[in-house]
């Protein structure tokens, strides 16, 4: 029914394993396939916490309870330590608190260091002259380099990852912070092939570089290709002497101007407003739509589904999944728009902070909230994040494009039944059951695993 039962479960990471080559039905251990499953979930959404906690840590802060969690976690997937599913899950729902404990960590020095994010027009052309395009996540390395290229005449592009970037203060005041090149991190290839500058990638996402621009490609940090040029100690000076010895880019305007930096402040400053709208009936739902974003083409449900919303909804968008959205104009409601970006994954502590923020304002618990979080995933700080969202309790979250090949119908069953996940299917149908106006257990709107996506 998943798609998942050609292999049962495949492990390697001891001396009795299966013939010499892999436990793939059980483990000799005596492992089962779903505690298996399990162990591999918790470990992607360690590898998520991890990916999230570095990037802290590069901002010089970091946090020992979280530093305990992850040690405790991975112990608990070695070999005859823990056989038992149910603590499996309950380590899940403990990797989400500690995600949720590693995101704030992240925006609180995000924010003390750059301060707090707002709303802010982002061009997509280029300016006459040599550029830089930086992609991933570390705010640092934007900050050293828009300090090093300062007065270079070298102008500074963000791309996919790095577009939050031009809503901090200390960071736009920059105006050599020129603007926002290509769309989610898959577009790489044609982005970066027709960029003529060099390209920074500061943390993931990264595709093996084409011929067209490999020697061009700086990375730091956690990334690495094979021959890439390593940037070290926040040192960019060979990139910004490249920068200047290649073609320069032409004077070209951008086809959108694209709004990044609504932090949750902004949107809690607007609260009273947002409560007048929803009380007086001109706004009747909000929507999270984002997550992540992949090349496969059920990615394109997500643009289709915002394209269908009625006009009285709201929708908040965050991470590389806004891509699919954020050059839609579709307006706004007496003053609010009705796309709003709330940044990349790692910003999915706004959203958090706001739905908390609204609940308590109506009066109701987040799950009560005219709210539906349809999510998109495809790595692994995705998992940490949706495990997040678990385990504060939210329910009823639309996943897609596709169900985690990890999850087992055993798995499945837990996911359905204690959280109330869906899987998303058919839009418009989708989008009736979201507004209320058909129930889910008619034909056509079918819990996760039993659509056949
Ligand atoms: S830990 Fe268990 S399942 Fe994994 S290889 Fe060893 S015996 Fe097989
Ligand atoms: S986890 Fe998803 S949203 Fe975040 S960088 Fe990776 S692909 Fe983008």
């Amino acid at each position: 029914m998943t798609g998942n039962e050609a292999l049962d479960m495949f492990c390697y990471q001891c001396s009795q394993t299966a013939r010499g080559t892999g436990c793939t039905l059980k483990g000799v251990c005596g492992k089962t396939p779903t505690v298996h499953r399990l162990q591999d979930n918790l470990l992607f959404a360690i590898k998520g916490i991890a990916a999230y906690m570095h990037m802290a840590r590069e901002m010089g802060v970091s946090d020992d309870e979280v530093d305990a969690f992850m040690t405790k976690a991975y112990y608990a997937t070695l070999t005859n330590v823990n056989f038992d599913a149910a603590s499996f899950v309950a380590l899940a729902e403990e990797a989400g608190m500690m995600n949720v404990r590693t995101m704030r960590l992240l925006k609180d020095t995000h924010v003390k260091n750059f301060g707090q994010p707002e709303p802010t027009p982002v061009p997509t052309g280029t300016r006459k002259g040599p550029g830089i395009l930086v992609t991933g996540h570390n705010l640092r390395a934007m900050h050293e380099l828009l300090k090093q290229t300062e007065g270079t005449g070298v102008n500074v592009y963000t791309h996919s990852e790095m577009l939050p970037a031009h809503g901090y203060p200390e960071l736009k005041r920059y105006d050599h912070l020129a603007g926002n090149i290509g769309k989610a991190w898959f577009d790489q290839r044609q982005t970066f092939s027709d960029f003529t500058g060099p390209i920074l990638v500061t943390t993931n996402c990264i595709v093996p570089p084409g011929d067209a621009y490999k020697d061009r490609v700086y990375v730091m940090d956690p990334v690495n290709v094979e021959d890439g040029k390593r940037v070290e100690n926040y040192d960019f000076s060979e990139m910004i002497k490249h920068a200047q010895e290649l073609p320069e880019l032409p004077e070209a305007e951008g086809k959108v101007t694209l709004t990044t930096g609504f932090s949750a402040p902004v949107i809690l400053s607007l609260a009273p407003r947002i409560r007048e709208l929803v009380e007086t009936g001109r706004i009747r739902h909000f929507f999270l739509v984002g997550g992540c974003d992949s090349p496969f083409m059920t990615g394109k449900y997500f643009r289709e589904f915002v394209q269908k919303l009625p006009e009285d909804t709201v929708v908040l968008t965050l991470a590389c999944g806004k891509y699919r959205i954020n050059d839609l104009d579709l307006g706004d409601i007496e003053g609010i728009p009705r796309v709003i970006d709330l940044g990349q994954c790692n910003d999915a502590i706004d959203a958090i902070d706001v739905a908390v923020a609204l609940a308590e304002m109506f009066g109701v618990g987040v799950n009560d909230l005219p709210l539906t979080l349809v999510v998109s995933w495809m790595e692994q700080k995705a998992a940490a994040i949706l495990w997040s969202l678990l385990a504060l309790g939210v329910k009823g979250i639309y996943l897609g494009p596709v169900a985690p090949a990890w999850v087992n119908d055993d798995i499945l069953g837990v996911m359905v039944d204690r959280y109330d996940i869906r899987l998303v299917g058919d839009v418009e149908e989708d989008i009736r059951v979201m507004l209320g106006d058909v129930t889910a257990e008619e034909p056509g709107n079918e819990v996760m695993g039993s659509s056949g996506a």
